[in-house]
């Protein structure tokens, strides 16, 4: 390893997560830190800690000159973005290069290519991957796409070209929708993200969220098989497996194949997840995303393969050739994460930032907890309230489900509330055990079953 120093560019679980396997891999940390995050875990766990600025993040983990200060008062030469912040920012990743300091993650005109969704569906078509049908790239005059809406068939996506997060989206079920939503999407957009393009998709209708994580250094591309994320609210992910229970070996195949295609086709570098949505009728998938970075759920493909995805992208940036092939890559056993968020779920997922009280943490077989916890520890209320995730594996996807209720029955928060509930009445619901789900299963769920989402 020819670095030495990493500056961790983000805040949260995700920052204790990279502290942990830079530590393993020998490298020094250096983390970054808002006004609100003095008494993190991420600042105790680091080796060195560097105050960049006022709770709001665009004075702090969203100000990339600050991030650049600190990276050059503790000569740090890499840098790790996690996820959200500043992780798909292309002029990030451009000035961090510019600095001579290695980005963890590809380069600004990968994420250019690739983080721009209506750029990225262009490459997916030109690397044979299937998309959801839909325009040709940006969509210019109002009243030439309503058309174009009305070829595709109602109801309609209108999706934002720079959106993430489940944000800037919008369904127009008839042409006079589509004329009030579609400018509606793009100044929240614009609002959000700074750019205010759209782009359209047919609706999927009761599909799968199926993606395939990949790993590449540029020369060798590789893939670490799917994850299965329908379990959603707000088009937002709670609850993600490895593997899907959904494919076939053949349809697996298929799916993984394409996705390692389109990596290659961009000569990726570093760690990113090609996301589809599944029909499993027809037995079709369409591309409708690359994240190019690490997300969220990780850890359920780390947990069924054995892979160390944060070392794998370290030791690229690093400028080391992938060290696993792909006919190293098997799975084993079935794995589910959970996201454990300071929400009041018996509440409509109101924000809970309250103080952790008496702690006890899920533990035994086939248990892992990525958290940001600790005893005390004051919730700042200023950021996205996932405080940690609970992951558990097993033989059999039935067996996780049972782990995964005993080790929920052992977290303890003290009166904090959490989505906790949630996850525990799931775990006992008949599509969940069967696996009848898609993206649009859960939000009906929890209007029909609010009795059952309150207490823990
Ligand atoms: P994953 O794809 O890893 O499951 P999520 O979609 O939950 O991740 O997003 C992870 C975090 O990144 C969330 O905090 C989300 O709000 C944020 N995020 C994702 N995309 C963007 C984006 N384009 N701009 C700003 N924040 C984003
Ligand atoms: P984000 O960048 O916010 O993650 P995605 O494009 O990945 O946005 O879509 C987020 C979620 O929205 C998907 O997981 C799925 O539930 C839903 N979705 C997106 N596109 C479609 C579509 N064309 N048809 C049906 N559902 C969709
Ligand atoms: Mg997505």
């Amino acid at each position: 390893m020819s670095l030495t120093k990493i500056l961790i560019a983000n805040r949260g679980e995700i920052a204790v997560r990279i502290i942990r396997a830079a530590q393993e891999l020998g490298l020094k940390t250096v983390q970054v830190y808002s006004a609100a995050d003095e008494t993190s875990l991420a600042v105790q766990l680091a080796d060195e800690a560097v105050e960049i600025g006022p709770p709001v993040a665009k004075k702090s983990y969203l100000d990339v000159a600050a991030v650049l200060a600190a990276a050059d008062k503790t000569g740090a030469d890499a840098i790790h973005p996690g996820y959200g912040f500043l992780a798909e920012n292309a002029e990030f990743a451009d000035a961090v290069a510019a600095a001579g300091i290695s980005f963890v993650g590809p380069s600004g005109d990968v994420i250019r290519r690739m983080g721009d969704k209506a750029s990225a569906r262009k490459a997916a078509k030109e690397a044979g991957v299937p998309t959801v049908p839909g325009s040709d790239g940006v969509i210019g005059d109002l009243t030439e796409a309503c058309a174009l809406a009305q070829q595709i068939g109602f109801p309609v996506m209108i999706k934002a070209t720079a959106g993430g997060g489940g944000r800037g989206i919008r369904i127009a079920n008839s042409a006079e929708e589509f004329m009030t939503l579609a400018p509606q999407a793009s100044s929240e957009a614009s609002a959000a993200f700074g750019d205010g393009g759209l782009y359209l998709e047919k609706v999927i209708e009761r599909a799968r969220h199926i993606e395939v994580q990949i790993l590449g250094d540029g020369e060798n591309f590789i893939h670490c098989f799917e994850r299965e994320c329908s379990l959603q609210r707000r088009r937002q992910k709670v609850w993600e497996e490895a593997p899907s229970a959904a494919l076939t070996p053949d349809v697996r195949e298929r799916l993984c194949a394409s996705a390692v295609a389109l990596a290659a086709a961009v000569k990726y570098c570093g760690a990113g997840t090609i996301e589809y949505l599944y029909d499993d009728i027809s037995g079709d998938f369409y591309f409708i995303e690359m994240n190019t970075r690490i997300q969220v759920e990780h850890p359920v493909t780390e947990s069924i393969t054995g892979i160390d995805l944060l070392a794998e992208m370290i030791k690229v940036a690093d400028g080391q050739p992938l060290s696993i092939r792909q006919e190293d890559v098997s799975f084993r056993g079935h794995a589910i994460e959970v996201r454990i968020n300071a929400e009041d779920p018996a509440a409509n997922f109101m924000p809970f930032p309250g103080v952790v009280g008496d702690l006890r943490v899920p533990g035994g077989p086939g248990v892992r907890f990525d958290h940001m916890l600790y005893q005390g520890y004051q919730i700042p209320p200023f950021y996205d309230s996932l405080l940690g995730k609970l992951i558990v594996n097993a033989d059999t996807r039935e067996k996780a489900i049972i782990r995964l209720k005993r080790a929920i029955g052992e977290l303890g928060l003290g009166d904090l509330k959490t989505t906790a509930p949630l996850f525990t009445a799931l775990a006992e619901t008949p599509d969940v055990l069967s696996g009848s789900v898609h993206t649009k299963w859960l939000e009906p769920w929890l209007e029909a079953n609010s009795d059952k989402l309150s207490g823990h």
